[in-house]
């Protein structure tokens, strides 16, 4: 490819709408260009990269046994209707009428319509087990698109379905998947690491997040785990044991006291010289439209995902200060459990506060708590709390660690979810009718080409791994009017292309450093600069990913280019 046909165009600047470094950095370097919020159009660099990631994933999927493809992408209600998730899918799906005024989505994944072919193909047991999978768009109205490719609202995913007669088989294909997962990602250049995770809108009940770590901040995900034994969790999944602490507030008597406008936990604890943690504060919800106070202890937070699965709700969302006078007949910060009236308003007890005594909680008054108050007994006690670093893990008992990840890959046992709504259902060897039992298992490909971005880059550009690099080569005549640089200029590139080696030639007029800019800023792994030194028949190497420099003859570049690429 010749850089002066390159349909790119880098820019001077960063937009100034981005967050994120890959964000940042597709935009200036002319990957992606948006549409609108979260809607991209990938340019192509950015289309060669997804290509490249698209393949690794389809030799590893053919690989495992699975079979690719094309599912449709707008979407009939019927089959959402028939599995239940038209009413309960959020705003995410994205519903719109057809001209005969059917109810039509945007596919925002495709349990629905793989269910309901394999329902018309397979009948017997014998046909079984089957894996399928597909590389596609998929549309989610996210409420906050942001981070460019990190979270769009149109994206690539690979998504594969499998379908089995037993758990044990399940079982097995998630295992296949798992390995098959680690794989994929160790050769775009990424080291991941599968997390236990919640199962979210897909549903079923083992699930694991395949998690690029990062210390940047858009990772999304706080990942809890045990450098012991090997436990780690997304925080809205993750569980541990607390340091045992005094959790006795001490006071001997019950009794009401003024605290006047002492609304946060903090201040109450100074205010009565006592730790929070023998504090039961009570965080107020709305779920599906309807009010719920969640009583957990002083220091600790609620980890909303675990709440709305506790409630079996589909939204939540913090309680408004009107809405607490309106349902609680309290005032925001001095609420309690006591003196609400629980036909109305639904009370869960998280069970950071089993065993607390003696403690503090609001008064259900304006500027008023009570002192000295002991739980009633046989309390349900629920896990909604946040973990918190230093926490001990669940399994061995060491303290716990977190990190930031940005989840690439997730795969799900599903069960029969799908299968039981749908009526989707195989013949097995005695002649009944039973359910599939299915599996699914979701990349995501434009994800993971911002997320090898957010891992691999520095001040000047993307440094990309080299099997994921829209071209492996960039050379650099520094003045292509002279002749003895651009024949040999040429020369190389001829026959690097030859070799299956993807070369770029910056045969444009612009100044050297312009072209320099734009090799690291696009961040092609490798650069050859045919200058001055040509007189003496040399070349400056240079590799992108240690800015490591050296003059060698055009055949030991084209060699070492063999030697770093095709090896
Ligand atoms: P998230 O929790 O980040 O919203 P998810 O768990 O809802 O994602 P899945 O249904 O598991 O997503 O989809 C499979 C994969 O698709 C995810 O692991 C992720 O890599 C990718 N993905 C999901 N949503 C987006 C998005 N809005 N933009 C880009 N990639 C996405
Ligand atoms: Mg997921």
């Amino acid at each position: 490819m010749k850089m002066s046909k390159l349909f790119v165009q880098t820019l001077r600047e960063f937009p100034n709408d981005a967050e994120a470094i890959s964000h940042k950095l597709l935009v200036r370097a002319g990957y992606i260009k948006k549409l609108a919020n979260g809607i991209y159009t990938y340019m192509p660099l950015a289309q060669r990269v997804l290509a490249k990631i698209s393949n690794i994933i389809r030799e590893e999927m053919n690989a495992s046994g699975a079979q690719e493809l094309l599912m449709p992408f707008v979407q009939p209600a019927e089959v959402w209707q028939k599995s239940g998730r038209w009413q309960v899918y959020g705003k995410e799906l994205l519903r719109c009428k057809d001209r005969h005024d059917n109810d039509m989505c945007l596919a925002p994944t495709h349990e629905e319509v793989i269910t309901s072919v394999v329902s018309d193909t397979i009948n017997s047991y014998k046909q079984l087990p089957l894996n399928v999978y597909q590389i596609q768009s998929k549309f989610r109205d996210e409420i906050r698109p942001r981070f460019g490719l990190l979270r769009g609202r149109e994206f690539i995913m690979k998504d594969a379905y499998s379908f089995h007669t037993s758990q044990e088989d399940l079982e097995r294909e998630y295992q296949v998947m798992a390995d098959t997962y680690t794989k994929i990602f160790k050769r775009c250049g990424l080291e991941t690491r599968a997390v236990q995770s919640d199962s979210g809108a897909i549903g079923g009940s083992v699930s694991h997040e395949y998690m690029v770590l990062t210390d940047t901040a858009v990772g999304e995900n706080d990942v809890f785990y045990c450098d012991s034994c090997g436990y780690s969790a997304n925080s809205n999944h993750a569980i541990s044991i607390l340091p045992s602490e005094i959790t006795d507030g001490g006071f001997l008597k019950e009794e009401i006291v003024d605290t006047p406008n002492v609304k946060t936990i903090e201040d109450l604890a100074k205010f009565l010289n006592i730790n929070e943690n023998c504090i039961l504060k009570a965080v107020a919800y709305i779920y599906d439209s309807k009010p719920a106070v969640v009583m957990i202890r002083g220091d600790k937070e609620v980890e909303e995902t675990k709440l709305l699965n506790a409630l079996n709700a589909l939204e939540i969302r913090p309680m408004e200060e009107s809405e607490v006078v309106e349902y609680l007949g309290s005032s925001a910060g001095f609420i309690s459990y006591r003196g609400i009236d629980k036909t109305k308003v639904k009370v869960l007890f998280d069970k950071t506060a089993k065993g607390m005594k003696n403690f503090v909680i609001g008064a259900n008054e304006k500027d008023k708590h009570i002192v000295g108050a002991n739980l009633e007994e046989n309390i349900d006690f629920v896990d909604v709390s946040l973990v918190k670093e230093g926490e001990y893990c669940s399994v061995c008992k060491k303290p716990l660690k977190v990190t930031r990840g940005i989840e690439v890959g997730n795969i799900f046992q599903l069960g029969t979810k799908y299968s039981k709504p749908m009526n989707a259902c195989y013949t097995d060897a005695e002649g009944q009718l039973k359910p599939y039992i299915m599996g699914c298992y979701g990349i995501g490909v434009s994800r993971t080409m911002a997320a090898a971005i957010e891992k691999y880059h520095d001040d000047f550009g993307i440094i990309w791994p080299k099997e994921i690099a829209p071209y492996h080569v960039d050379i650099v005549p520094v003045n292509i009017d002279d002749e003895v640089q651009s024949k040999v200029a040429y020369d190389l590139y001829d026959k690097l292309n030859k070799l299956g080696i993807e070369a770029v030639i910056d045969d444009r007029s612009d100044r050297a450093g312009v072209k320099f800019k734009d090799a690291d800023l696009i961040g092609f792994p490798i650069r050859i600069t045919v200058g001055k030194t040509i007189s003496d028949g040399l070349v400056e190497f240079k590799t992108r990913n240690d800015g490591v420099v050296e003059k060698i003859t055009p055949d030991e570049a084209i060699e070492k280019c063999q030697k770093i690429l095709l090896s």
